[in-house]
């Protein structure tokens, strides 16, 4: 996950969307862009007009922030999506959903991707048997996450777990939280993909 610190709110109120990456605290009443959902400073609160340009910026940045990837990775999944038979923009998000971190915090073991993405680097996962610490991975149809036996009563994992009623596994997972296995049953859909971007808009922005 790129900078993404204290602050991680504003990054909500900037891009006028709920990114979720604060885990429980987002659904709830303490979620300060349902407090104050316009952005943030002096100027957060008035109507400007956007440009073209600024308008695909902010849905390219919406969706690096969403799943908290650096530019450098991101610009990676954009040229591997140009280079596939997919249209670009469902490559892309294809790309960006099926990675590690984002299947285990989609099968409910974490509470935010960014979580997500420290649990894996700390080794607590395993994919088809095997361990699994590199956040970018991406998964395949077929594949089986597994948390790790000896990580299996960690607080995180455990709150994660009985949080996970709030949001629904999508249908190309499914997890078996009594098992504390995941497995990918087919690769997703553009329907499939909950966030809210305009992917053909960051086709735009790097097309220029
Ligand atoms: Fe975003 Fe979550 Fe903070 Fe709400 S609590 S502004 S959804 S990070």
């Amino acid at each position: 996950m790129s900078c993404i610190n204290e602050s991680v709110c504003k990054l909500c109120r900037r891009e006028n969307v709920k990114l979720f990456l604060k885990g429980d605290r987002c659904y709830t009443d303490k979620c300060s862009f349902e407090r104050r959902p316009y952005p943030p400073g002096q100027h957060g609160q008035s109507r400007l007009k956007f440009s073209e340009f600024a308008l695909q910026l902010r849905e390219k940045q919406k969706a690096k922030r969403y799943y908290g990837v650096s530019e450098k990775q991101f610009v990676k999944y954009v040229g591997e999506a140009n280079r596939s038979k997919e249209l670009t923009g469902t490559a892309l998000l294809k790309f960006l959903e099926t990675r590690l971190d984002n299947v285990v915090y989609t099968l409910g073991y974490a509470n935010s991707r960014r979580e997500a993405r420290q649990l894996v680097k700390h080794n607590h996962f395993l994919l088809n048997g095997k361990r699994a610490n590199i956040p970018s991975i991406l998964v395949n149809k077929g594949d089986v996450i597994t948390v790790a036996e000896s990580s299996r009563e960690m607080v995180k994992i455990q709150s994660a777990i009985q949080a996970v009623a709030r949001r629904s596994v999508p249908a190309w997972l499914e997890a078996d939280h009594a098992k504390f296995t995941g497995t990918v049953k087919d690769l997703p859909n553009r329907e499939d993909v909950a966030v809210a971007v305009e992917e053909n808009m960051i086709v735009e922005y790097y097309s220029r």
